[in-house]
């Protein structure tokens, strides 16, 4: 009989910790991924994100057969299809990596009782982080709440080494492969087939192979910038591998072992710095897990009572005209372009589109969490809705308001403003200065075609901080 195997969020063969445990009870591993209508239906659904995933899927499917065993793709609800080809195949066991949501959770929960009521055997690890969510916790055993005591925790563990990829395994036989047939299994889908569609290139191929050059060009040379270069959305200066992360198309514990290998490639305290400060993004790509983890009610709303019963205007054509990047202030539509063109959108923009959305159009941070699921194609429920939070100032973070300037913010980060002329190709023309100043003058924006400023931010905010002075007491 063979081992299950439950590909979710880990679309490689190579350092994941389930898969590897599997092989070690057995040569015969299949893996299955299943496609489940309640994500693919979604209303949150990004086709960008689908497309990385149905190319992950085609790469793990290559890798599979290279090393003798085949991933099988099922079309159910995994509380009864996971089961149901688990007995078909007469499979002895069923194994697969943890994940922190919600959503996650309560469908492995019935997955796990469902098997159990057939007496099959269920096995999960902790994969997708470097410390599982209970490992780190303050004096008082309790989860951390806040990000900076949580990193200098978290830095100081000793981290696990890469595991071994799947090799020598064991295919299923002709009348398996009919077995699993019958339980439901399909060809892998194309994404005009699930309704989608995407053209653009991805900024990052799907797959294990493209995943691991991603990282190796990464860690060649731009980590050691990366201190510096990070916050300016006109240069390459990250790593471009959040999709990666998120389907697992590459380990967490690679990622840290190149990152371990770079630091003992530093010539300068720059480099070391530029090291230092990417391992800070993974741990806050850790801390969003683990307090989603503890905390799922942040799915949800905002963790910060004062917020519950905020005022939100949302008024639906400002809402509009953020989504489609038609404010009149060129540095939030420049970042709203590249979001709605390529599926991804630079760190420093999704921070300036998200104070701008909430605290100048006075909009509900979920509209626009939802916004950018449906869009990303790195969209992830913990970073999201833990980037959302941290701009609303809804969630965790300890600083009680921010607000972001457009202008100061593209005056710091877009200096030549290279990033808005790319993005917003009517001011190309401009002088600089009116790009990042937004200083554009209504005729001039008629000119061109560019949209005039729909609020003034001036009286917005003023509005805002009155609103949120009255929440507060
Ligand atoms: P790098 O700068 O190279 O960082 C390395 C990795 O660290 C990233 O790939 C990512 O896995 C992780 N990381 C970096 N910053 C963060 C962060 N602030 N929170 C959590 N993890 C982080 N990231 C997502 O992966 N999915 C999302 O849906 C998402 N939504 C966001 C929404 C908002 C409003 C904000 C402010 C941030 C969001 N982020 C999200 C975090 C961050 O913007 C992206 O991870 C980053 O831009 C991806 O580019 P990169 O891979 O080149 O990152």
């Amino acid at each position: 009989p063979s081992i299950l195997f439950w590909h979710r969020r880990d679309l490689r063969l190579s350092d994941n910790l389930g898969l590897a445990k599997a092989r070690d009870r057995s040569a015969k591993v299949v893996g299955v991924f299943c496609l489940d209508p309640q994500i693919l239906q979604a209303d949150d659904i990004a086709p960008a994100r689908v497309k990385y995933l149905l190319g992950c899927l085609q790469d793990l499917q290559k890798s599979y057969t290279r090393a003798g065993s085949e991933l099988l793709i099922l079309h159910a609800n995994p509380d009864e299809g996971i089961p149901k080809l688990a007995s078909a195949l007469g499979a002895r066991a069923v194994y697969w990596n943890l994940d922190v949501e919600p959503y996650s959770q309560q469908r492995d929960r019935a997955v796990r009782a469902a098997l159990e009521r057939d007496k099959i055997e269920v096995r999960t690890f902790w994969d997708q982080l470097l410390h599982e969510p209970d490992a780190i916790r303050t004096t008082t055993d309790k989860p951390y709440t806040v990000y900076t005591p949580f990193w200098k925790n978290w830095a100081k563990r000793d981290k696990a080494e890469p595991v071994p990829a799947l090799d020598g395994a064991i295919a299923l036989s002709e009348s398996e492969r009919q077995s699993a047939r019958n339980a439901g299994v399909r060809e892998l889908p194309e994404l005009a087939e699930l309704g989608l569609t995407w053209d653009a290139d991805l900024l990052l191929e799907p797959g294990e192979n493209a995943a691991r050059e991603q990282l190796e060009w990464f860690c060649d040379r731009p980590i050691f910038d990366y201190d510096e270069q990070r916050n300016f959305p006109a240069k390459n200066g990250t790593s471009s591998l959040s999709a990666a992360l998120k389907f697992g198309a590459i380990g967490i514990r690679t990622v840290w072992a190149a990152t371990v290998e770079a630091e003992g490639r530093c010539r300068s305290d720059e480099a070391r710095q530029g090291v230092e400060t990417w391992r800070k993004e993974l741990a806050w790509r850790e801390f969003y897990q683990q307090v989603m983890y503890h905390f799922p009610e942040l799915a949800e709303g905002p963790y910060r009572d004062r917020w519950k019963d905020f005022p939100w205007e949302n008024n639906e054509a400002h809402f509009q005209a953020w989504c489609e990047g038609r404010t009149g202030y060129p540095i939030v539509d420049a970042a709203m372009r590249q979001l709605n063109a390529t599926g991804w959108m630079h760190n420093r923009c999704r921070m300036i589109v998200a104070s701008f959305l909430t605290k100048d159009l006075i909009v509900d941070w979920r509209k626009g969490e939802k916004y950018f699921m449906q869009k990303l194609f790195d969209g992830d429920l913990s970073a999201n809705n833990g980037g959302w939070q941290w701009s609303a100032s809804s969630g965790m973070d300890p600083k009680p308001l921010r607000i972001f300037n457009p202008s100061s913010q593209a005056q710091k980060y877009d200096p030549d403003a290279e990033y808005i002329r790319q993005w917003v190709p009517e001011l190309a023309s401009m002088d600089t200065e009116c790009l990042i100043s937004g200083n554009i003058s209504p005729l001039e924006r008629e000119a061109c075609g560019y949209p005039q400023a729909i609020v003034d931010r001036k009286v917005q905010v003023k509005r805002f901080k009155a609103m949120y002075a009255e929440v507060k007491s």
